[in-house]
């Protein structure tokens, strides 16, 4: 198998785009996937930096009289096969070269299960946890007047990250439309039901990520180097936000012992399983997991390592390097979290073993029924939880077999395989539009 070091000799391009272990393993990945598949070296320059970026100051008043500014960005990778998609992050770690890298990773997942849309992402560097509900309304709503040029349901469409929520999604969307003069849904996705959110939405990220591990166990029973089923497994889940807790509770319910789970400030542990729905309770009532009754606290970096058949990391970037990567004992990865591995950390896993499903299809579930509630919004015609599923199942499965399939034939790890299929559709689509002007 080809190593990382192999495809170092390419150029990591400098300056402001890739300061951040995101943007570089990111770039890694890609040159990775590119000398694997024999691509065309032009196209995967162009795919190395982000088409725009904005960068703004958002100034707002906060509930003591004082005025804070924080920093904002939104950044277009790729608009080659559609309108940019990607979340909008509330985060104290947010940068540019961190939302570049994350806007990459759109595209390649928007190709990847071929949804006619392209890579964006947007942050805005602030802590949310310290702000009131009034001050997190003021930052949304003059950030998206600041980036009001960029965005639009035929340009740029941003959805809930870490941070933010549906709430979030209204306020931009109110925004967006007292500007325009009239409601435009189809400006932001993940948006509340009541002003033409999707059924499912909120449960779709979580649930891919438990489907790709459904399948993942069948193609590992197949190739004989998995024997338990899914029921019969344990599992623990890094972060217990919108993906983690969906994650959790999805894993739950299909019997798999959820053995720990964690948030910010830490984990909680019970060597004979947790009642997910009991942790969602709590989670509603404390805001935390410290203190759920029943359970030992661990900390997340014990978390990680814990004995287990499954591990779910769905916090943050960057929590598995070459610094911890030892200490993970799971069999099967299903990255809920975008970079979650660096591909040092990826690479070591998948030498020693482990099957590792790779973020732009284990948590591609968010994109594709963002992708529908777009759609049904531009249509004014809305389906039933049912037939979201359904759909969402079926583009999930696909994607996956593809990957697999193209894993097989040229003996690469996963994520080589999910970022060559990303690849070869972004860049048919880019020579059969040329070069401007
Ligand atoms: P969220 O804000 O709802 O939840 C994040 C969780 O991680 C929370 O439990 C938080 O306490 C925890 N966390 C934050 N920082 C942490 C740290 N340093 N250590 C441990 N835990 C930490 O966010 P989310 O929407 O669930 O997103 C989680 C990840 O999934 C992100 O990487 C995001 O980009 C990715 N993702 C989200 C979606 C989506 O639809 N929400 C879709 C695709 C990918």
């Amino acid at each position: 198998m080809l190593r990382c070091e192999d495809t170092m000799a390419h150029s990591l391009n400098s300056g402001i785009w890739s300061t951040s272990p995101l943007y570089q393993n990111a770039v890694k990945d890609l040159d990775m996937a590119g000398k694997v598949m024999g691509i065309d070296p032009n196209v995967l320059e162009r795919l190395k930096i982000p088409k725009r970026a904005m960068c703004v100051a958002v100034p707002i008043r906060m509930d003591d009289g004082s005025v804070r500014v924080f920093e904002g960005y939104r950044v277009q990778h790729n608009m080659t096969l559609g309108p940019a998609k990607g979340g909008i992050r509330f985060h104290p770690e947010v940068n540019l070269s961190e939302v570049s890298a994350l806007a990459m990773l759109m595209t390649m997942k928007c190709a990847l299960v071929g949804l006619p849309l392209g890579g964006g992402k947007g942050g805005v560097r602030v802590d949310p946890r310290q702000l009131s509900r009034a001050e997190q309304q003021a930052i949304t709503r003059r950030y998206t007047m600041e980036i009001i040029s960029m965005i639009g349901p035929e340009k740029d469409v941003p959805a809930p990250d870490v941070g933010t929520d549906g709430q979030h999604m209204a306020w931009m969307m109110d925004t967006y439309s007292m500007a325009k003069g009239y409601s435009v849904p189809g400006v932001v996705t993940g948006k509340p039901i009541e002003i033409g959110g999707s059924l499912g939405r909120g449960e779709s990220t979580g649930r891919g990520v438990v489907f790709v591990i459904e399948h993942a166990i069948e193609l590992m029973k197949k190739r004989g180097t998995w024997k338990k089923d899914l029921k019969d497994a344990t599992a623990v889940v890094h972060g217990f936000g919108k993906v983690g807790a969906v994650a959790a509770n999805e894993l739950y319910i299909r019997g798999c012992k959820v053995l720990a789970v964690s948030d910010f400030y830490g984990g909680i542990y019970n060597k004979n399983g947790l009642d997910i729905a009991a942790v969602q309770k709590y989670m509603d009532q404390n805001r935390k997991l410290e203190g759920f009754p029943g359970a030992d606290a661990v900390t997340n970096e014990e978390l990680l390592g814990l004995q287990c058949d499954i591990l779910v990391p769905a916090a943050i970037d960057g929590v598995i390097t070459m610094d911890n990567v030892k200490n993970v004992k799971a069999k099967l990865i299903s990255e809920g979290a975008n970079g979650p591995i660096s591909s040092d950390a990826q690479q070591y896993l998948e030498e020693h073993g482990v099957f590792v499903v790779p973020d732009i299809l284990a948590n591609a579930g968010g994109v594709i029924v963002s992708y529908f509630e777009w759609v049904q919004g531009l249509q004014s015609f809305f389906w039933s939880d049912d037939e979201v599923n359904k759909r969402l199942a079926s583009v999930m499965k696909d994607a996956f077999d593809r990957v697999a399939a193209i894993q097989e034939k040229y003996k690469c790890g996963m994520k080589t395989a999910a970022l060559i299929s990303s690849v070869e559709r972004v860049s048919k689509a880019m020579l059969y539009r040329g070069l401007f002007p």
